[in-house]
């Protein structure tokens, strides 16, 4: 009997392990938020994923529960646990990827390289940490933030008063970087652990925009340094399924742990065209305990553009023509979203052996979706 994997959340991650599934022979189902959501194509539940009983019902006969985001409650994960399902990864390393809090107090035992950090419950405190950093700070509400929501640089706690009374906030220095970086690693249940080369990831407005893998002008020395902090990371924090692992590289070649996913992430999108083993894939056979694929790039050289926002009218799909014409070469994807400002709604990738072409083909195409 095929096995079946359930995921958590409907979203664009969801979406693109069900071609993977499909080559494999493995039966997806996903429990969307709404419906008509990205994921929507595989048979899918609607339904409220903070509702115990609603994820209970679905886990129903799957031989693993995984996810495409990192919101399911801690109660609701250890009540399928003790129901015997199988959850991967498990609630003892989700609460790491959902409380940056948890987070950066465990990376610290562990005796990672992060940011300076504290968490601050009122005004003084974060005035404290302010007058030790030169005066300007980061600060992140620890729970439900994503693509730079939740995440203020402030130099006057009054900037964060609307935050200030909902509990502890974390502060961090304002890191002095020269790039963003992403590690990603692989692990199965069983400890197999596999290591994707580390990419460079670019923000615009707190989005990531454009990943390029492996990361330019790095070392054997910063591949090396990336991996180990992700695999202690992944072995430390006991993760199942695909880890990245978000780095700052810091102007004296230092490299910070920013933040966690666990799950497939933006900054391993170009696996799909570029590795032997896209994290897609690599996602459903390591939370099914299966051996682990090849990382290896296919190419030297990979560059993934997000499409952010696209055409004010009409779909994405107006736009194929054009777009597919020009670059043949460029791998489309999209995520069958409605295109709004600035949303994530498809991202293309371009693979090849001259990085300055390859970063042309794959932002030129980008281009014909957006206005
Ligand atoms: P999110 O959960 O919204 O992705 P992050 O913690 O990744 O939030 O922060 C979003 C972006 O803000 C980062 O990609 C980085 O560009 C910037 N940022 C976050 N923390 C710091 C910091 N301590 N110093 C400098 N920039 C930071």
């Amino acid at each position: 009997m095929a096995l079946r994997v359930g995921v958590v959340g409907g979203g664009q991650l969801a979406r693109m392990m069900i071609a993977p599934a499909v080559e494999l022979g493995i039966e997806i189902q996903v429990l969307a938020e709404e419906p008509a959501m990205s994921a929507a194509l595989a048979a899918s539940a609607v339904g409220d994923y903070r509702d115990l009983d609603t994820v209970r019902a679905f886990a129903q006969g799957l031989d693993v529960l995984t996810f495409d985001h990192e919101h399911v409650p801690q109660e609701v994960l250890r009540a399928l646990v003790a129901d015997g399902i199988r959850v991967h990864p498990g609630p003892d390393a989700l609460q790491y990827a959902q409380d940056k809090l948890l987070m950066r107090g465990r990376l610290a035992e562990l005796g990672l390289p992060q940011p300076d950090w504290a968490a601050v419950t009122d005004a003084g405190d974060l005035r404290a940490f302010l007058d030790d950093h030169g005066g300007r700070a980061v600060v992140k509400t620890p729970r439900g933030g994503y693509d730079g929501k939740g995440v203020r640089v402030v130099s006057d706690p009054a900037e964060v008063a609307d935050w200030l009374d909902g509990g502890a906030l974390l502060v961090e220095e304002l890191v002095d970087f020269t790039r963003e970086l992403a590690q990603q690693i692989a692990r199965r249940p069983s400890g197999e652990l596999v290591a994707y080369p580390v990419v460079e990831t670019v923000q615009r407005g707190g989005v990531c925009a454009e990943v390029i893998a492996p990361a330019p002008h790095g070392t054997v020395r910063l591949a090396e340094v990336a991996e180990q902090i992700g695999a202690t990371i992944a072995e430390g924090l006991g993760v199942t399924g695909m880890l990245a692992v978000e780095l700052f590289e810091t102007t004296d070649e230092r490299l910070l742990v920013n933040e966690l996913a666990m799950r497939p992430h933006n900054s391993g999108h170009w696996s799909q065209d570029g590795a032997v083993t896209s994290q897609f894939e690599q996602h459903l056979r390591a939370v099914l305990d299966l051996p682990l694929g090849e990382p290896t790039p296919r190419q030297p050289w990979a560059v993934m553009v997000n499409i952010l926002g696209g055409p004010a009218e009409g779909g994405l799909e107006q736009r194929w023509p054009a777009a597919l014409a020009a670059h043949p070469a460029v791998k489309v994807h999209t995520y069958g979203k409605a295109p709004r400002p600035g949303r994530k709604v498809g991202h293309v990738t371009a693979a090849g052996a001259d990085l300055d072409a390859v970063a042309y083909e794959a932002r030129a195409a980008a281009a014909f979706f957006t206005d």
